[in-house]
């Protein structure tokens, strides 16, 4: 079984994601300074993400993780988001940088960021490898976008459908059949 036959084109290629991973790591450890960052990737799509974005970064790096479900269809968000994993540490006082995937609707990420910054962190700021063009729902101040890309549904580099496609090593779109199973 080929997980490559399965795609139609490929929207970012491996040499553009590596590139722009390591532009943001740079920029956000110039932002940052001598400041720990703690970067709070959020499972699961994020983990192949946030592995290679920390690696980019020269400044220090503290990470946590935060599984969260949001109920729907597996190509939709609904809006209503539950906590399935913690952070395991207080974020209390500490600079926050929330890794996403990719920012869709937002609903997940405004949900998340409403409960993290009741926490009381010394900063609240998002980083997400993709954003879908015109397709927020909420307003989100994500400070840090790797590409922006357009509304459709994507897989790879951590982004999945129904759990598969994670480990394709770039960003593509499916063959429409692959949906109709
Ligand atoms: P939002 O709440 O609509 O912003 O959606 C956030 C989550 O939905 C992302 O973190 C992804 O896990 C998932 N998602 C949204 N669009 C896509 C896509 O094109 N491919 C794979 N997952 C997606």
């Amino acid at each position: 079984m080929d997980l490559h036959a399965d795609i139609s084109h490929v929207v970012i290629s491996e040499d553009e994601i590596r590139q722009r991973v390591h532009e943001l790591g740079a920029q956000i450890s110039a932002d940052y300074g001598d400041e720990p960052v703690l970067l709070v990737a959020v499972l699961r799509g994020a983990a192949i993400f946030v592995a290679d974005l920390a690696r980019a970064m020269s400044s220090p790096v503290e990470l946590d993780f935060m599984a969260v479900s949001s109920y729907g269809s597996s190509t939709k968000s609904s809006g209503v988001v539950r906590i399935l994993k913690d952070l395991d540490e207080t974020i209390e006082g500490r600079h926050v940088l929330v890794c996403e995937d990719i920012l869709d609707t937002g609903l997940t990420l405004k949900y998340l960021l409403k409960n993290l910054a009741s926490r009381k962190p010394a900063s609240l700021e998002i980083v997400a490898l993709l954003s879908k063009e015109g397709k927020q729902r909420v307003p989100i101040d994500c400070k840090y976008v790797g590409f922006v890309v357009d509304d459709e549904f994507v897989v790879g580099y951590g982004l999945d459908f129904a759990e598969r496609y994670r480990n394709v090593p770039y960003i593509g779109v499916l063959k429409p059949e692959i949906y109709a199973d």
